[in-house]
C-alpha cells in the first residue's frame, strides 16, 4: 500500500532583507498554518523572523 505523502518543500524567507535563507519540508496534513521561525540571517547578521514562502 502506497503511503500518502503531503510533504512539500518550502523556503523560509527573512522578513527584513527578503533573502530565502532556509529550505524546509512541511507536512500539510498536520500543519496548515504558515510557518514563522526565528532564524539566523547571514545578510542581516542576526536572528530575524523568517516566514514560509513557496
Ligand atoms: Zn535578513
Amino acid at each position: 500500500m502506497a503511503k500518502k505523502d503531503n510533504r512539500r518543500y518550502i523556503f523560509l524567507q527573512c522578513t527584513i532583507c527578503k533573502n530565502k535563507n532556509y529550505t524546509s519540508k512541511k507536512n500539510y496534513t498536520n500543519n496548515k498554518e504558515r510557518l514563522e521561525l526565528n532564524k539566523f540571517c547571514n545578510t542581516c547578521k542576526k536572528h530575524t523572523l523568517h516566514k514560509e514562502v513557496k
